[in-house]
Formats: structure tokens, sequence, C-alpha cells
């Protein structure tokens, strides 16, 4: 479904938030490296967090750790490359594990085949690799050929294709699993889910909130199951201003200001 209405702010009070963060809360930048979210961001992230009892988590692509590095102070439930590791509001890691060995023969394969892509980057997240093309579009064809032989050469992985980039990632790893198994858990658990995204990862995340009758948000043109779509990077700052001052105007009904 392609929505094209704008989204209104939200008008009740128990809702759970999730987002994506390259291309959703922060612009995406020549190099993963470069991206940063404004720290007018974190603080709007932050009072939701408050408000809505903690039930605000990011689910994105990016490792664990680089997340924590980029919303620090800040620390929050997070569901990392694409879900495949989750750390829940306990702060409990929850993470898909493949053989080492395996991983490593797939390591060095990925490496020596994409050292004739040059301006081609491979970023290794441990449990998923990333072939990054966003420099040199005019190899994409080859590098998804590379990845689709590979993952025909290692059946426990899938791939995940995105915005200049394609991944290989454990079997059955998405976002909608990971939205999933935080919506069972407290303090997720009752409340509407809200998932906002800008890419093709971000379509099971969709479908997963769809599912749950909750909102589901595009960021950009394209084809995709949310129901509901916001332009830009911009348009999801402003969307996230409305929403700390329907909180705030909320809390200042609770105490009869
Ligand atoms: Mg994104």
């Amino acid at each position: 479904m392609t929505d094209d209405m704008p989204v209104s702010p939200l008008h009740q009070d128990n809702y759970a938030f999730f987002f994506d963060l390259d291309g959703t809360l922060a612009e995406i930048k020549p190099t993963p490296e470069q991206v940063v979210i404004p720290s007018s961001v974190l603080h709007t992230l932050h009072a939701l967090a408050e408000y809505s009892n903690g039930a605000l988590a990011l689910v994105s692509g990016r490792a664990v750790s680089e997340l924590d590095n980029l919303l620090a102070p800040l620390t929050l439930p997070l569901a990392g490359v694409h879900g495949a590791e989750r750390r829940d509001s306990l702060g409990q890691v929850h993470r898909i594990t493949l053989p080492t060995g395996m991983l490593q023969a797939l390591k060095e394969r990925l490496t020596i085949a994409m050292s004739v892509f040059p301006g081609s980057k491979l970023e290794s997240k441990g449990i998923a690799f990333a072939l990054h093309y966003r420099q040199v579009p005019e190899y994409q064809q080859d590098i998804l050929i590379l990845a689709e032989s590979l993952c025909h050469a290692y059946p426990q992985l899938m791939l995940q294709p995105g915005k200049c980039v394609v991944e290989l990632k454990p079997h059955g790893v998405d976002k909608g699993t990971a939205i999933g198994a935080f919506m069972q858990e407290h303090p997720f658990s009752g409340r509407i889910p809200v998932f906002i995204g800008d890419d093709l990862t971000d379509e099971a995340g969709f479908h997963q909130v769809n599912t749950l009758n909750g909102l589901s948000i595009k960021v950009g043109p394209g084809e995709t199951a949310a129901h509901f779509r916001l332009n830009n990077v911009a348009a999801v700052h402003q969307w996230l201003k409305q929403q700390q001052h329907r909180c705030t105007s909320n809390i200042g009904k609770e105490k009869g200001l």
C-alpha cells in the first residue's frame, strides 16, 4: 500500500516507538562513519522514551555497539544487524550465532572477491557482511551477483538489499521479527507500535506493525507496505517534535497546568 497522506500527530498515550536510523533519524552520508544524529533529535528521543515508559527502540542494520556510539549519552533498547542482535529493555542481549569457522571462511572469500571492485567497501558486522557500492554504483550488478552466489554457497545466509548496499545476514533475521520480540516484552507489550523507516529492510517491520494494528511510516519515495509516508529526514524530525510537544502538553494536563 502506498498512501501519501501526511502523518498527523498521534492521539493516544500508549504507543511503542521503533525507529530506523540511517535515512530516517539521520541523513545518509557518503560513508556510514560520517553519519550523526542531531543533538536536538537525541533530546526528543529521550523525551519520547521517558513519556512512553521506555517503550522506544532503534531497529537498524548497524551493530548495537555502533548504535550506542551514535546515541550517546542515551542508552536505549536496540535491535542491530537487522535484528540478529537485540538488547531488550532490561539490557539483556539476544544474539543469533553462526559457526565461527564459516564466518571466517566467508570473510576471506568476500575480501578477495570485493578487491576486484575498487571503491567498493566490505563491512564485517561479525554475523553479517555489508557490501557497499555507494562510491561505485557501476558495480551494483556485479556485487549483487557475487552476494547471490555466496548466499547459494552458504544456505545459513540470506540477502538483504538496501540503498547502495547488499548484505549477507543470517537466515530468518529481519526487522519485523525484532519488533515482534520487543512487543512481547515489557514495557512494549500492550502498546500500539509505531515504526518509521526508509529502506527495503524496513518493509518486514512495516508488515509486522500492520499485523499488530500499529502505525507504519515510510520515509521518502518508493513502493512500500507502510500505510503512511514522510517525505524525508527533515519531515521525520518535524514529526518527532510534534510528538514531543504532544507529550509535554499531556504532562501539563495531568498536572493540571
Ligand atoms: Mg535506513
